[in-house]
């Protein structure tokens, strides 16, 4: 299945182009676009920004084009589907299935020399990547060779997949990066854990927090001054009429502007930051422009409006100055962040969780 990536161009889309001419022509002026940006933009206040997680499923319309070549050579591809797919098995009465395999030229690329697309490798390789993205660039730090061990679970619905563990070998790193699926506390709102019960992903604190009950966050800002793939905000998958909150005092300069690509929208002006805040795809906008708003104020819920491919918040951070300085919530300095840990009494039935996973992993 091709998992569109219309919210990828949102911005582009948003910022540089009013016409809708088709697809094609979306994609040469996003192309274009980076290319004038790549060139153009010289600033260097921009802090070091997270791989986009949206990139990996545009990599899977397009395979011949995911990587660098300076960094993976194309080689051909040599570990065999029968080998690659390990066993089919079950646990708590589901089916799972459990694949170990080495980089080819790119995640997706290599990921859908296993499982077909018609079995949705490009989803699974874009669940791959959105947890990747918590431990490194994934288009500047994965290498040939690499070696992956993923065990998960087929869903029904759109997102296919559950990744219940990933185990990623680094040769740039020198080491294993290692993510375990656990819900069994926090009320079900289940998250992925290193081995010692911390959290992989990062959340913002509640108080300045857009969004407190989100599924999960898909994707990342990426420079998208550096070329196609770039992402210039957070991606929180949420369910439709969602609080959706301002983090800081200030007040609303704009409301619902470009419908058809941002969808029901906000936009804050925070003046004593230095920044502006963008809450797009809503459902619902609470607020008027020129209002005033407070620190934790709810000023909409999420949605599914716009171009996007399913019900979330797009948050941005736009320096005041320059909106091309985008900010990473979790490296920006006025937003505080923390991470789970599983609490003690849960411990135990965490490593039960890691032992039952890592059962059904094997060496290949
Ligand atoms: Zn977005």
């Amino acid at each position: 299945m091709h998992i569109p990536t219309s919210s990828l161009y949102d911005q582009h889309i948003q910022k540089k182009n009013k016409f809708s001419f088709g697809f094609v022509f979306l994609f040469i002026a996003s192309v274009g676009l980076n290319i004038f940006l790549l060139f153009s933009d010289k600033e260097s206040n921009v802090v070091s920004l997270p791989q986009d997680v949206e990139a990996v499923s545009q990599i899977a319309v397009e395979v011949e084009v995911p990587q660098p070549a300076a960094i993976i050579k194309p080689v051909s591809f040599t570990v065999s589907p029968e080998k690659a797919f390990v066993e089919k098995t079950t646990l708590d009465g589901k089916a799972i299935h459990s694949l170990n395999f080495k980089i080819r030229n790119s995640l997706n690329f290599t990921v859908c020399k296993m499982i077909t697309r018609e079995n949705g490798c490009a989803a699974l390789s874009a669940h791959i990547g959105r947890l990747m993205v918590w431990f490194m660039d994934i288009k500047k730090s994965m290498r040939n060779g690499d070696s992956i061990d993923v065990v998960y679970q087929q869903l029904e619905g759109p997102e296919q997949f559950k990744i219940l563990k990933l185990s990623y070998k680094s040769q740039l790193f020198g080491k294993t990066f290692e993510a375990y699926y656990f819900d069994e506390f926090d009320q079900g709102n289940g998250g992925y854990f290193d081995s010692a019960g911390q959290e992989i992903a990062q959340r913002i604190v509640e108080a300045q927090s857009p969004i407190r009950h989100y599924i999960e966050i898909t994707s990342l800002p990426g420079d998208f001054r550096k070329g196609i793939g770039g992402h210039s905000g957070t991606d929180f998958k949420a369910e439709v009429g969602t609080p959706i909150y301002s983090g800081f005092a200030g007040k609303v300069t704009r409301t619902n502007w470009n419908v058809r690509a941002n969808g029901y929208c906000v936009e804050v002006d925070h003046p004593k930051l230095g920044i502006k805040t963008l809450y797009l795809h809503l459902s619902r906008v609470k607020v008027k422009r020129g209002q005033t708003i407070q620190a934790g104020q709810q000023i909409a819920e999420s949605g599914n409006t716009g171009r996007t491919f399913a019900p979330h918040l797009h948050y941005e951070i736009q320096s005041r100055k320059n909106k091309k300085t985008i900010y990473n919530p979790f490296t920006f300095k006025h937003h505080k962040s923390y991470t789970r840990s599983i609490p003690p009494q849960h411990q135990q039935d965490f490593q039960q969780a890691i032992n039952r996973y890592n059962s059904v992993t094997k060496e290949s």
